[in-house]
């Protein structure tokens, strides 16, 4: 690996705003375009109606199958890895083990505090139960990045998803992925990550699609989709974070996730209490 900390779980605070590197196209590498956004509620709305109604407003809701399919089973189908982009669960709903895990990382998180830091864990799954997961809690990361230890997995237990917390030293919540959190997902190889920031829990998940897409890249190709993944979510977000009051830096968050999985394939998830619906 070409970085010092390539696995890192960085995300930018809104002070800092987008680094100038990020925006830039890298050379060799055609920056996906158009940036196309996923339908769903314009942003005057969805900023409105941001803490609830986000995630009512599923685009394709309407065209649901009948036979409605059990969210917890669904969670198993995704995180067993090689889920088709347009096959992704409409619904998941979280093992106790990921949302006791992520409550009880997000509580030691010292939200609103100058002392506030990234902490996270691993989610995995015994090979002896169907929905037998457990949590591993991981070594707290500092304000901006969460460090996960992907070895962390007992005897007889596979790691299926890695999971860290968005805490802010001015308490803002509800704040979803950053551009580094998802570029890493290149480096990785379990099925999900997750993500708690205030009560808003958040699962991003490789499709089979995105599986496909890293076959036959070498080093050198995956340091440039990760640039190329970054630079996506940037420009989604637009520039001047710094400047943005409570609630429109999260929408613009929001936004960039949503087109940066569509851009290249990743299933994401978002809502409260364990139950999370397909955004993306
Ligand atoms: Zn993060």
């Amino acid at each position: 690996m070409l970085e010092a900390e390539p696995h890192a779980k960085q995300h930018q605070l809104a002070e800092q705003g987008a680094p100038a590197t990020a925006l830039a196209t890298p050379a060799g590498t055609q920056a996906p375009a158009p940036y196309i956004i996923p339908p769903g509620p314009s942003p005057t709305a969805s900023e409105q109606a941001y803490g609830g109604p986000l995630y009512d407003q599923q685009p394709g809701a309407t065209a649901r199958a009948e036979t409605k399919a059990n969210p917890r089973a669904e969670f198993d189908r995704l995180a067993g890895g090689n889920v088709h982009f347009d096959k992704a669960p409409d619904e998941i709903t979280l093992p106790q083990a990921a949302q006791k895990g992520l409550q009880q990382e997000w509580d030691a998180s010292k939200q609103g505090t100058p002392g506030a830091q990234e902490h996270g864990g691993n989610l995995v799954r015994n090979h002896d139960g169907k929905s037998n997961y457990a949590w591993r809690s991981g070594k707290p990361g500092n304000d901006q990045m969460y460090s996960p230890d992907y070895d962390d997995v007992g005897k007889g237990q596979k790691l299926v998803g890695v999971g860290h917390t968005h805490p802010y030293k001015n308490g803002k919540e509800n704040v979803s992925f950053s551009g580094e959190d998802i570029s890493s997902v290149v480096d990785e190889s379990q099925p999900i990550n997750l993500l708690q920031s205030g009560k808003t829990q958040y699962v991003i998940a490789r499709t089979a699609e995105f599986e496909a897409s890293l076959k036959k890249l070498d080093d050198d190709a995956k340091e440039r989709l990760k640039h190329s993944i970054e630079g996506t979510w940037y420009a989604a977000f637009g520039p001047d974070g710094a400047a943005l009051p409570d609630g429109a830096y999260q929408q613009r968050v929001e936004r960039a996730v949503r087109v940066t999985c569509a851009t290249f394939d990743l299933a994401y998830y978002s809502g409260q209490g364990g139950t999370l619906k397909h955004v993306v």
